[in-house]
């Protein structure tokens, strides 16, 4: 199965191609639309499984028989057959930041532009400029991201989600130890970032035949006395890092990571007078440790040695972790077996797979005291949003579902940020609400200061809420949106409101470079699941990862709480 945000993708690049093959106009901004239509929707998967998506705004038979295509095989024979037929060039421009399919159309149009290199010589022959509809600013902007991805180069895939990266270092892992004594884990992915380009592990025994079970092209890039590097598909690499089992903590923690993490623990060995040579992440020397250093055979003897606490592989990243580790353990960040309620869940009212009362037993049999319904509001007719009949109906069965399941349901919305930054219901019903989480989900690009003011004036309004997905990214497909996210995280902390972090692989949003500093401002988080079926709920352990990696203490975390304490936290009035 692809993510929706591919589907969206591939029919983008339909819609640019089709401008090149010289395809009527409404036939290209049909399937330019339609992109934008299956990213609004968030998830696709439940529309197709259901045969719903003639349901969406525009979306006809052929168009539905696209999207099914590249939902259930990732590919489509229409996209194949353009790609093979059109120059090369012609789906490289799509790819480039400001370019929709109506200024490709245009600068073909005008100037025969067919590929990255041709725009590129036409905005510095300021040709573009006098194209109607360009200007020098447009020029300029497309300049730069012609040289951005002319630097990147065509054949940089993009990175691999964590998600898929776990998936594949999983199966790798099984084979590995049908050649090695022992196999772990490091690197990037390891730490819990959100994408991955490298798959490395640390391995007792002989890295070379494992290397060979392993490595599909069974092709060595680089072979050290220590290190083997193959290439895997999907633009993954993957690297193996033998040592002895004495050494095993030098080698996690050399390849694990980061850099500057690994080069602070080697500093302070140094200050110890403790002869430790560790080699950092993005060296080519191996970690092996020289006749004269000291060895470790676990991660935590060696920090133990320099006096400091086990460091959770998320914190290594060199930014205060030593000195925390020195004064403390790191026993209260967040958990997995932390996560009490399965907050922000669609069910079939709105754009989910499965009922009230089916969401609920799932819940309860992960353990769960608790689940927060919260299907979307009406301006989200896209995803089937409930208007106020419905939401009656919905809030009777979830009455009933009580009685059936021994865990609390709370009645919530996932309510739109509208485009002026009102909720998409009014007061007197937000209030009837135990839980809402708002949320942007059209309008995506407005700019920077008029998108601060629409979240800070939905953030400010009385009524406590969630911030759902916080800045609106979906991996590898749509960066966050350009907005003044500390000047948003003072409203939401003035307004007393929740920020969430939200686990769905695809978004893991806020990105948790900001979490920081919605900690500096006491804002306590949510670790959501935004689950649309069942299966919705196994993600959750991203969302703890990326907590994890922000430095989130169990008790800043309102889902960790009992269903009493919960619902009394979040009650929007
Ligand atoms: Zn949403
Ligand atoms: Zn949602």
């Amino acid at each position: 199965m692809q993510s929706t945000a591919e589907v969206a993708h591939g029919l983008r690049e339909i819609a640019a191609l089709l401008i090149f093959a010289g395809a009527p106009k409404f036939k290209v901004t049909a399937y330019a639309r339609a992109a934008d239509v299956v990213e609004t929707v968030g998830e696709i998967g439940p529309l197709v499984e259901q045969e719903r998506l003639s349901e969406l705004e525009g979306i006809g038979p052929a168009l539905s028989a696209q999207i099914r295509e590249l939902w259930q095989t990732g590919r489509s024979e229409l996209l194949e057959r353009l790609r093979s037929e059109q120059p090369v060039g012609a789906a490289e421009l799509v790819q480039l930041a400001g370019m929709t399919p109506r200024r490709i159309r245009l600068l073909h149009a005008a100037l025969g532009i067919g590929s990255v290199e041709d725009l590129r010589a036409a905005c510095l022959g300021e040709r573009v400029r006098r194209v109607p509809g360009f200007g020098k600013k447009t020029e300029a902007q497309l300049l730069a991201a012609c040289e951005r991805w002319l630097e990147r180069g065509p054949a940089q895939p993009v990175p691999v989600l964590l998600v898929q990266a776990l998936e594949r270092a999983a199966a790798i892992e099984q084979a590995l130890l049908l050649e090695v004594e022992r196999a772990h884990l490091v690197g990037a992915l390891r730490r819990g970032e959100e994408t991955v380009r490298e798959l490395s592990f640390v391995v007792v025994g002989d890295a070379a035949r494992a290397l060979r079970r392993v490595s599909e092209q069974r092709q060595v890039l680089r072979a050290d006395p220590e290190t083997l590097t193959a290439q895997l598909s999907q633009g993954l690499s993957l690297e193996l890092h033998e040592t002895p089992s004495s050494a095993v903590g030098n080698a996690l923690l050399a390849h694990t990571g980061n850099a500057r993490h690994v080069a602070r623990v080697q500093q302070r060995a140094h200050e110890r007078g403790i002869s430790l040579n560790l080699v950092g992440e993005d060296s080519a020397r191996a970690a092996r440790p020289a006749a004269d250093s000291a060895c470790f055979d676990s991660e935590a003897a060696l920090y133990a040695a320099l006096g400091l606490a086990f460091i959770p592989p998320e914190l290594r990243t060199g930014q205060g972790e030593l000195e925390q580790a020195e004064h403390a353990d790191f026993s209260e960040l967040v958990t997995l077996a932390d996560v009490r309620g399965m907050v922000h869940c669609h069910t079939h009212y709105s754009d989910g797979k499965n009922s009230i009362l089916e969401m609920a037993q799932a819940a309860h049999a992960l353990g769960m005291s608790y689940i927060t319904i919260t299907d979307h509001s009406p301006s989200a007719h896209y995803a089937n949003g409930l208007a106020l009949d419905r939401l009656k109906e919905q809030w009777d069965e979830i009455a009933a579902a009580e009685e059936q399941v021994p865990i609390r349901i709370l009645r919530g919305t996932e309510s739109d940020i509208l485009a002026d930054g009102s909720l998409d219901f009014p007061d007197e019903i937000l209030e009837q609400f135990e839980v809402v989480i708002a949320s942007i989900h059209a309008r995506h690009r407005m700019d920077r200061e008029a998108m601060t003011r629409r979240l800070q004036r939905a953030l400010a309004l009385p009524v406590f809420k969630i911030w759902g997905h916080a800045l609106g990214r979906i991996l590898n497909h749509r960066e966050p949106f350009e907005c003044d996210v500390l000047a948003v995280l003072d409203t939401l902390a003035e307004a007393k409101g929740a920020i969430e972090l939200n686990s769905d692989p695809h978004r893991l949003d806020l990105p948790p470079l900001w979490i920081p500093a919605a900690r500096e401002r006491g804002i306590p988080f949510v670790i959501s699941v935004d689950a649309h079926s069942l299966s919705g709920f196994d993600v959750v352990r991203y969302g703890v990862t990326m907590a994890r990696r922000g430095g989130v203490r169990k008790a800043e975390v309102l889902n960790t709480s009992d269903a009493a304490t919960f619902a009394a936290r979040v009650r929007p009035v």
